[in-house]
């Protein structure tokens, strides 16, 4: 049994609780009291201790576009023209080490559980690999390196849009029909920190016919089903052109939607739409620092929300990694829109990036500071320039809205101590392989 004895820590509600004895046994939490004296071989963990954090969304390699992206300006399809020059220079080996690195960069974050949502799957061209998953592989791989949890949320991508066959880069992401990428998708394989789940790109990359195959195939295991929709009114547009009905209509169409799925971004959604969502208990993953660095747009996360629809959040493109910038955002986009402050509460927003998240990572034991679950939580300095002078009964928000990455000084993912006092402990330099991994990349 381990001991660790938090000054405060979140045991879900509005407020923190104070001096919190958290005992671990193996990897899962075995009781967790507060207002108890620190016994004398506890870890103290000064600061704020929460459930590990879940990115809910993420694609790893576009990390090497940070700043770069910043040149293509435009429009989402000239971001999208930089996004597939990287993709193209990617290799097995190449995606480990970048991945690695931007996984390392997510502990320090204090991401305990990432969901990749990946579609790079072949070689040049769309070659096999002799290993069909060899870049599914390399990704669980990663997240092990990095000491956090992953559930690799493999994308069915077989179309470069309505009626269009994949044309150039796109080869590498396709798998020629449903059953073919069934097929190779069920040959991953899962491991103590790796789940399996399922994607579907959009419905601009998968032909309606093929929908139903995917969701069967996610629905067969219990396992989550991402999809990207509506991101941008083009493919509203298009879908409305090639089907007659919005992309969330077609989904529900094809039996997609319901409480393991995950609508990803979820922005261009009309009130038909965000009852669809909502009755289904489909629920949604907001990336706002990815939806606003895109000009997507702002999507209604506290309708859906009302409507029956779980929030969680993710970092993306990964422009920043910072989900206390993710969860923030949230409400602030809307007070923009609204010109009222006041949609989310604080305590609302750190649920959708700790026990939500995971719920929709397909990691229910995870989440929680509580008897039982898994050993996941991460500690968050207060004697930073920008948390200094934070009271106890607002602690919630000012970590919401005045914490960041920077502040996370302790994670533990599993029972196992993976940043210690702001220090991976298991990738020894995260800023040189982040360079390195991004050079390999753009070379
Ligand atoms: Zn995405």
């Amino acid at each position: 049994m381990t001991s660790y004895h938090a000054d405060h820590a979140w045991l879900g509600g509005d407020a923190v609780c104070a001096r919190v004895l958290i005992e671990v046994d193996g990897e899962r939490i075995a009781t967790v009291r507060s207002d108890v004296d620190p016994p004398a071989a506890a870890t103290r963990l000064p600061g704020v201790t929460l459930p590990g954090l879940a990115n809910a969304h993420s694609h790893a390699f576009h990390r090497a576009l940070r700043g770069r992206a910043q040149r293509s300006l435009g429009t989402f399809w000239s971001w999208r023209r930089e996004m597939y020059a990287v993709a193209d220079r990617l290799t097995p080996d190449r995606y480990r080490a970048l991945a690695r690195a931007t996984y390392a960069e997510m502990a320090l974050a204090g991401v305990t559980c990432v969901g990749e949502f990946h579609y790079v799957h072949h070689d040049a061209g769309g070659v096999r690999y002799a290993e069909a998953n060899a870049f599914g592989e390399a990704l669980i791989l990663a997240a092990a390196d990095a000491g956090i949890r992953i559930t690799l949320l493999d994308a069915c991508y077989l179309a470069g849009g309505f009626g269009q066959e994949l044309e150039g880069l796109q080869l590498r992401f396709g798998d020629g029909d449903a059953a073919g990428w069934a097929e190779r998708a069920s040959g991953l394989r899962e491991a103590a920190h790796a789940r399996v789940g399922a994607a579907i790109h959009s419905v601009r990359a998968v032909p309606a016919e093929q929908l139903s195959t995917v969701a069967a195939w996610a629905r067969e295991r219990d396992a989550p089903l991402h999809v990207h929709v509506s991101e941008q009114r083009a493919e509203n547009e298009a879908c409305r052109a090639a089907h007659g009905r919005s992309p969330t209509r077609l989904l529900a169409d094809h039996e997609a939607l319901g409480p393991r799925s995950c609508a990803v971004h979820a922005t261009h959604v009309d009130d038909a739409d965000i009852g669809l969502l909502g009755a289904t208990g489909t629920t949604i993953c907001m990336c706002p620092t990815t939806e606003r660095d895109l000009a997507d747009g702002i999507g209604p996360a506290r309708a859906l929300a009302e409507a029956g629809s779980q929030l969680s959040v993710g970092s993306d493109s990964h422009a920043v990694i910072d989900l206390f910038e993710e969860a923030r955002a949230v409400e602030l986009d809307e007070r923009l829109r609204s010109e009222r402050r006041g949609h989310w509460r604080a305590a609302e927003l750190l649920d959708a990036a700790t026990r939500s998240g995971h719920e929709r990572l397909g990691w229910p034991e995870a989440g929680r500071l509580a008897a039982g679950a898994l050993a996941d939580f991460v500690t968050i300095a207060l004697d930073s320039v920008r948390l200094a002078g934070a009271q106890p009964a607002t602690l919630l928000e000012s970590l919401v809205f005045a914490g960041a990455a920077a502040d996370v000084r302790d994670v533990v993912v599993g029972g196992r101590h993976v940043v210690a006092d702001g220090r991976h402990a298991l990738v020894g330099d995260v800023a040189g392989e982040l360079r390195a991994s991004i050079e390999a990349v753009l070379a």
